[in-house]
């Protein structure tokens, strides 16, 4: 599986300029894309074992599912308001397409059973067991 990309902050990470040098050079800017990598990567990882429990039938894919959808849409939405944090003003604009992104994904912490019923689920399993 390849790694998460973050293609388009990366790309402008790379071309935006300040202080003499490309913002992709602060080291602080690559302390946030390695953040972010990795928490696309985790998200990405609970989402196929609970994709996985399900063809299983697995008496634990629900708890997964649970754990999955909490996560992968809490992570994405702070992952995508990281990227427009990198892109300073211009991704608050509609020039580039993060803004756009950002309004998208917001609506999946709450689609499909709120984060917060998700957590019900999780809990709910955990103090039975
Ligand atoms: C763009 C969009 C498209 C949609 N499309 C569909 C669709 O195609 N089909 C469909 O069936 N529905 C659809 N919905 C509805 C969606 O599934 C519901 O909005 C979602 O399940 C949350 O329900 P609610 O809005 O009634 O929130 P509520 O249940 O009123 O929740 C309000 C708040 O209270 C919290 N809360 C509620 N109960 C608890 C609890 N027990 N413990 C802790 N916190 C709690 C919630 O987490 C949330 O923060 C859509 C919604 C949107 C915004």
């Amino acid at each position: 599986m390849p790694a998460p990309r973050l293609e388009q902050a990366l790309s402008y990470v790379k071309d935006r300029k300040q202080f003499g040098k490309p913002i992709a050079d602060f080291q602080a800017t690559q302390f946030r894309l390695a953040d972010m990598a990795t928490e696309l990567d985790a998200a990405r990882l609970l989402v196929h074992r609970a994709a996985a429990s399900l063809d299983a039938k697995s008496p634990e894919a629900t708890q997964h599912a649970a754990m999955a959808k909490r996560f992968a849409t809490d992570v994405g939405f702070q992952v995508v308001d990281e990227a427009l944090q990198l892109h300073g003003g211009y991704g608050y604009l509609k020039d580039f397409p993060v803004e756009r992104l950002l309004r998208d994904l917001r609506v999946h912490r709450i689609l499909e059973g709120t984060n917060e019923i998700m957590r019900v689920i999780i809990a709910r399993k955990l103090l039975a067991d």
